[in-house]
């Protein structure tokens, strides 16, 4: 059984409050699941209690992000919220030249951007909704990082997750409703090791 050499990028986007990061990153996750890992971004976000540096985030000076634009390290990069958030090039291509998967949790603005510089083949495009607008509204509440930080980014992202979903809708190939996390979880899974090969009937 010779696996398939050629590397995927698997962009996993969704509005913030969805819980992207605990079916990625969390226990009994996707990542854990599928053994691919999530590239590390960069941001100039400030970083949270839990967060840990080099982990959930590369935390950086808006000084050094711009640094980083200038010599080119990042293979796309977008303003989420009045803050800029970058995937490292390198990491990614490394993984790429080695015939290894990445998988990349960014927004639809990246996700956009990433699609457009591979062949088809190469990028997966899953979003994952909420089962519905109150849910969300519901989780964005419960969450606790808006509310130490300011109540307008909170309402920001609100109205920016509609728009989000729309334009999935238009270029993510996949949609994947967070309901009970253990399904979606074994749905992204089930599309990954698909894609990769790993699912053969
Ligand atoms: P948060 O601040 O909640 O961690 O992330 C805010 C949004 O930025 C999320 O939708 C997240 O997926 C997105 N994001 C995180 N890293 C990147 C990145 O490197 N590029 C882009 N375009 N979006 C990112």
């Amino acid at each position: 059984m010779e696996p398939d050499k050629t590397g995927k990028i698997f962009v996993i986007s969704g509005p913030s409050g969805v819980g992207k990061s605990t079916i990625v990153r969390g226990a009994g996750g996707v990542v854990e699941k599928t053994g691919i890992p999530v590239c590390v971004s960069a941001t100039t976000r400030p970083q949270g209690k839990t967060e840990v540096n080099g982990k959930d985030y590369w935390f950086i000076t808006r000084d050094e992000f711009e640094q980083k634009i200038e010599n080119e390290e990042f293979l796309e990069y977008a303003k989420v919220f009045d803050n800029w958030y970058g995937t490292p090039k390198k990491e990614v291509e490394d993984r790429l030249a080695k015939g290894q998967s990445v998988i990349l949790e960014i927004d639809t603005q990246g996700g956009l951007s990433v699609k457009t510089l591979y062949p088809d083949a190469t990028v997966v495009m899953i979003f994952i909704l909420p089962p519905s607008n109150d849910v969300l509204q519901q989780r964005m509440s419960k969450r606790g990082r808006e509310t130490d930080v300011d109540s307008q980014i909170a309402h920001k992202r609100l109205k920016n997750a509609s728009n989000e979903i729309a334009m999935a809708w238009q270029h993510y190939e996949h949609m994947v409703i967070n309901d009970v996390l253990e399904n979606a979880i074994n749905e992204i899974t089930g599309i990954i090791k698909t894609e990769t090969g790993e699912n053969k009937e």
